[in-house]
């Protein structure tokens, strides 16, 4: 075991050496704006028309100052586990095989390579996740670099102010500031959604709650003086109608995608389909990171970032590295 974890780290330095020495050269002139963290935010049965109808200063402010669509899909069936394991893995749902919905610990963990795993192997990024349903742990392979999160929608008190909370708490102490790819799950408006209806009073009032908390998150951020550095992601699971959702229809598959952070356009709407599967690839881009190969479906949303003299353009499935 501890030959195998030597090695990785043996090859992790190679590749960081190989990816220093070809940024040196190719950007000598200008100095490129990535981000050194990037926090995707998951809000569990997100909406899109559900930003127009609640107050969501946070979102908007992302919005404003990044680049969104509001026409984004989730994969079939629009279930939290399925969506989430596309989304770490860059799959869709027949090609990672995460087709059920419970937490069901024999059937163990994905066998696609992970965000997670990806950012740490190639671009030696440490990550934390941050989670409101343990099923989620189907997509979280344990790993020395990744700090893991969990508490139960079920228990009192854990809500998304606790988890956003959490996030910074951890941040400082835990783990010696380290991660750079945080991912966080919030499930408050689903299970409103589940209780009194998508869009329903309530529903719309835990829109709100956890726009608070992602507005606490990013004030967090700016206190530790990481903002300036970092992508903000948020986007949705799945939507929703009535009181469910898993179904095809576009109430339930459409979710917004929204990013922010250095080096991503300001005020920008994004002109071509985006798949919640290519969250993956961008989340790698806005890191900088493109040397690297993963036989995946994501493919990273280039029209996001602004234009970057010298920068290396994003490699992903399509330009695979050596
Ligand atoms: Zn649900």
């Amino acid at each position: 075991m501890r030959v195998c974890v030597l090695a990785q780290w043996l090859v992790s330095f190679v590749v960081i050496g190989t990816g220093l020495v070809g940024l040196e050269t190719r950007h000598a002139a200008a100095v490129p704006t990535y981000a050194n963290n990037v926090v995707v935010i998951m809000v569990e049965g997100l909406r899109p028309d559900a930003l127009k109808q609640a107050k969501v200063p946070t979102l908007d402010g992302l919005i404003k100052r990044g680049a969104s669509t509001m026409k984004a899909q989730t994969v079939e069936p629009s279930l939290t586990l399925p969506a989430f394991a596309s989304m770490m893995s860059g799959l869709p749902v027949e090609q990672h095989g995460v087709d059920w919905n419970e937490y069901d610990p024999p059937r163990g963990f994905i066998k696609a390579p992970t965000l997670f795993e990806i950012a740490s192997f190639n671009g030696s990024k440490w990550g934390a996740a941050f989670l409101s349903k343990e099923k989620l742990l189907h997509v979280i392979k344990q790993d020395r670099r990744l700090l893991v999160n969990v508490c139960s929608i079920n228990e009192q008190g854990c809500n998304a102010k606790k988890i956003t909370d959490d996030v910074i708490a951890s941040y400082k102490t835990a783990t010696e500031g380290k991660p750079a790819l945080f991912v966080v799950q919030l499930a408050d408006a689903d299970t409103a959604g589940h209780d009194q209806g998508w869009m329903s009073k309530p529903y719309l009032k835990a829109v709100e709650e956890v726009d608070r908390a992602i507005g606490s998150l990013i004030k967090g951020f700016k206190d530790l003086g990481l903002y300036d550095r970092t992508t903000f992601i948020v986007t949705a699971d799945h939507g929703g109608h009535a009181k469910i959702h898993g179904t095809s229809m576009s109430e339930d598959k459409t979710i917004p995608w929204i990013a922010a952070g250095p080096g991503i356009k300001a005020g920008y709407e994004i002109t071509r389909p985006v798949s919640l599967i290519d969250t993956a690839a961008t989340v790698m881009r806005a890191f900088g990171i493109t040397d690297y190969y993963v036989e995946w479906k994501s493919r990273p949303i280039e029209e996001i970032f602004v234009d970057r003299m010298g920068a290396p353009v994003a490699a992903g499935a399509e330009k695979p590295s050596r």
